[in-house]
C-alpha cells in the first residue's frame, strides 16, 4: 500500500477518504482537517487564547499537540477526578505532555482536584448527594472549565471530541428525540450571555481511529485506557453500533453527523437567536455568579449538599 500523495511506503488506510498516507502526509491531513473545521466554523482566530479540556486520553492532548503545531496560543486544564489509579495514571500522563509543550511553546496547564475542593473523589461525592457518578462529573468538568476560561480570560475553551463521539451522541439525541440537545450540538457554541465561555470542538472531522494513530505516529504518551465509568455506557453501545455500519459501509459516521450539521445549518437559529433565548432565561447564581436557569447554580448545590451529607 503506498501513500496517496507522494507514493512512498503507506502506514495507514482511510477507507472513508479512499486513501492511505505515509506519516508526513497523514500528519498533513490531520493538520488540514482541524484547519477546516477550526476556519468552517468560526472558531477561533490567531490573537485568541484557547483553554483545551485535557483528561489524558489520545484526543485531548492530540488536539493540544495539533492547535501548538498549528501556530495557535492553546492552554490547558485537567481535572483530576480523584477514581483511584485512572486518575492517578492520567494525571501523570498529562502533566508529562505538559512539561514538553511548557518547554517547546510556552504553553502552561492549570489543574483542578476534586479531592480538594468537595473533600471526596468523584464517586464518593457522587453517593454523598445521590446522583449518578457522570451526571456528577459532567457538572463539576463543565462548571470548572467555564470557571478558568472566564477567571483567566481565554477566548474559547476547547474540547477533544471526534466524529466518532459526535456520531454517537446524535444517535443517542436522535432515538430519543432530544430537540433541545439536538438544537445544541454544534462544533461551535457561541458565548450567548457573559460569563459563559464559547466552547468548540475542533476534532469533529476527524475519527477515533484517526486520532489514534496520530498520537501513535507523533508519540504522544496517552492514557489507553477509558475511565472506569464509562463501562457499559450508553455512548459506548451506540459506538459500537456504528463501528458496525462503518465497517460494511465506510463514511456511514463522516454522512451521518455531517449530514446532520448541513441541515441544521440551514434551519439553524442565528447565534443573536440563540443568545436571546439564553440571555431570557440565564442570570448570575447567587452564589458564585456563573450563569444559571435557577437561583442557584447546579454545581452550588452539589457542594451545599455533599458539605450538609457530610456534617
Ligand atoms: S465516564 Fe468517567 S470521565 Fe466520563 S463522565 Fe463518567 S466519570 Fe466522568
Ligand atoms: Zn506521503
Ligand atoms: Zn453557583
Amino acid at each position: 500500500m503506498n501513500c496517496t500523495k507522494c507514493k512512498t511506503k503507506a502506514v495507514i488506510g482511510l477507507p472513508r477518504h479512499n486513501a492511505a498516507f505515509c506519516k508526513n502526509c497523514f500528519n498533513g491531513f490531520v493538520h488540514d482537517q482541524v484547519a477546516r473545521a477550526i476556519k468552517s466554523e468560526w472558531m477561533f482566530g490567531k490573537e485568541d487564547r484557547i483553554l483545551v479540556a485535557v483528561s489524558g486520553g489520545k484526543d485531548s492532548l492530540a488536539l493540544w499537540d495539533i492547535l501548538l503545531k498549528l501556530g495557535y496560543r492553546a492552554d490547558a486544564l485537567y481535572v483530576n477526578l480523584g477514581i483511584g489509579a485512572y486518575s492517578e495514571q492520567s494525571h501523570a500522563k498529562v502533566t508529562k505532555f505538559a512539561e514538553a509543550v511548557a518547554a517547546s511553546h510556552g504553553a502552561m496547564l492549570h489543574l483542578h482536584t476534586v479531592e480538594q475542593e468537595a473533600g471526596a473523589g468523584i464517586k464518593e461525592l457522587a453517593q454523598l448527594i445521590h446522583r449518578p457518578t457522570c451526571s456528577t462529573c459532567g457538572t463539576i468538568k463543565r462548571y470548572q472549565f467555564n470557571r478558568v476560561a472566564i477567571e483567566q480570560q481565554y477566548d474559547v475553551m476547547a474540547t477533544g471530541h471526534n466524529l466518532d463521539d459526535e456520531a454517537a451522541r446524535l444517535l443517542g439525541n436522535v432515538l430519543h428525540w432530544q430537540e433541545e440537545y439536538l438544537d445544541k450540538q454544534s462544533p461551535s457554541l457561541p458565548a450567548s450571555v457573559e460569563g459563559f465561555a464559547k466552547k468548540v470542538k475542533p476534532l469533529y472531522r476527524l475519527s477515533e481511529r484517526e486520532l489514534a494513530a496520530y498520537a501513535v505516529l507523533n508519540r504522544i504518551d496517552y492514557i489507553v485506557e477509558e475511565c472506569p465509568m464509562a463501562k457499559g455506557s450508553k455512548m459506548l453501545q451506540y459506538k459500537e453500533v456504528l463501528n458496525r455500519l462503518e465497517t460494511e459501509s465506510p463514511g456511514t459516521k463522516q454522512t451521518f453527523y455531517w449530514g446532520f450539521l448541513d441541515k441544521q445549518s440551514k434551519k439553524q437559529p442565528t447565534a443573536t437567536t440563540m443568545a436571546e433565548k439564553d440571555r431570557a432565561v440565564l442570570h448570575p447564581c447567587t452564589s458564585c455568579s456563573q450563569p444559571t436557569t435557577a437561583e442557584v447554580c447546579s454545581y452550588c448545590k452539589m457542594m451545599a449538599r455533599a458539605g450538609t451529607a457530610k456534617s
